[in-house]
């Protein structure tokens, strides 16, 4: 009988091992994806899609499209508990997966206001799109952001934009002093400079209070996150803030063939920032220690890169670049931002010989940011 390898939330970080699937039935391994969601949401292109600037085939990679690309297979579901001692994994439909290999890559969510009727949590990401389409339609007259840092600033951004197609009252709010407080200070001065020309009503050094969500339609929670190993049960060792601790191979520890990746994995005890370039790099990096376990291979370990360069988008025409403390602004951030987002969505979304090349991706990201 096949061995079988359980992937468990279909994250940025799982899709290299999913496109592995044809080559490794060499070694006699079926792979089985079990995700809540039949797509994945690209973080890196959702504050622009929000904004009306990204198509939903921009935004997203069709998960079973994918899975049957590469002939995995696609079970949707949540899965609600994992033994160890089993080598189990119980989904909330009640359905039992025994597995010889595991990857856990089930993300982060925002912290829970479930008694609030009009919140919409900024995590799991698919919460977003009922919103979208309500101010999309002009539901939303009065929109409130709780959550100044990098997502709720960068969703700001792009729903006030002169191009965005809403046209919603939005107030931004921020419990420190002031809006993206871990990043360069003039470029926190300048965003706040852009979004009050767009009368946006920024509000620092004020905590979001439940309270607060009755004087508006719709209230964006982008407060923070916690990993997905807080939202079932598992008796894996845990590091960081809850996190699935790991050794430097993404294996859990104590574990010889469950690995766990991305926001909710803790990588030796080193508590990585939960954003998607760590989970990306790591994708790549379980294909070749997932391989490796499977031939006898040497398994290498995750390093991340020296720095994290980020891009925050402000529309298709305007972006800003971040280095560690110093950041630049410009149109053409704005271009490789796009040609970047593209070009990591259609490795996975489009079948080979149909993926834009970077000279295409580049003609086109210039003609949109025009
Ligand atoms: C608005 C916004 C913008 C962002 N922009 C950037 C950016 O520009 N750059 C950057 O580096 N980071 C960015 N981030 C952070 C980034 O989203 C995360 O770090 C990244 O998504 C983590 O990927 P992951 O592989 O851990 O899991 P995810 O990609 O979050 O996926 C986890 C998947 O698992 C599924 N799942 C969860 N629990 C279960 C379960 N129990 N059973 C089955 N399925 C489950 C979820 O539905 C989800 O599809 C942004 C975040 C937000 C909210």
């Amino acid at each position: 009988m096949a061995k079988k390898l359980i992937i468990v939330g279909g994250g940025h970080a799982s899709l290299p091992v999913i496109k592995m699937a044809e080559k490794w039935k060499r070694y006699d391994l079926e792979i089985i994806l079990i995700s809540e969601n039949p797509y994945l949401i690209y973080s890196g292109a959702l504050p622009q899609f929000m904004g009306g600037f990204y198509e939903w085939n921009q935004t997203t990679v069709n998960l079973k499209k994918l899975c049957e690309r590469y002939s995995v297979r696609f079970v949707e579901s949540f899965v609600e508990s994992i033994s160890k001692d089993q080598s189990t994994v119980w989904t909330t439909g009640g359905e039992r997966y025994a597995y010889d290999y595991l990857l856990i890559n089930i993300g982060a969510s925002t912290a829970d206001f479930k008694d609030l009727q009009n919140a919409v949590p900024v995590k799991p990401m698919d919460e977003l799109l009922s919103l979208r389409k309500n101010l999309k339609r002009g539901e939303i007259e009065k929109l409130l952001i709780a959550g100044g840092g990098a997502a709720g600033t960068e969703l700001a951004l792009n729903l006030s934009h002169p191009r965005s197609f809403t046209s919603t009252d939005i107030t931004l709010l921020e419990n420190n002093e002031s809006l993206l407080s871990s990043f360069p200070a003039k470029m926190s001065d300048r965003v706040t400079q852009i979004l009050q020309q767009r009368s946006v009503n920024v509000q620092t050094s004020k905590k979001f209070q439940p309270a607060m969500s009755k004087e508006y339609d719709a209230v964006l929670i982008a407060v923070g996150n916690r990993p997905g190993s807080l939202s079932i049960t598992h008796d894996f060792e845990t590091g960081a803030g809850e996190r699935i601790l790991t050794d430097e191979t993404l294996r859990v520890k104590g574990e010889q063939t469950v690995f766990a990746a991305g926001d909710t994995a803790d990588v030796n005890g080193r508590d990585y920032q939960a954003i998607g370039v760590h989970a990306v790099k790591q994708g790549v990096l379980l294909r070749h220690n997932i391989e490796s376990l499977l031939t006898g291979g040497k398994l290498k370990r995750y390093k991340p890169y020296a720095v994290n360069p980020l891009i925050l988008s402000d529309g298709p025409d305007n972006a800003f670049y971040v280095v560690n403390n110093f950041a630049w602004e410009g149109r053409w951030a704005a271009i490789l931002k796009y040609v970047l987002d593209m070009n990591w969505l259609e490795k996975y979304s489009k079948k080979p010989g149909y993926r834009r090349s970077y000279i295409e991706l580049l003609r086109d990201g210039v003609k949109r940011s025009g």
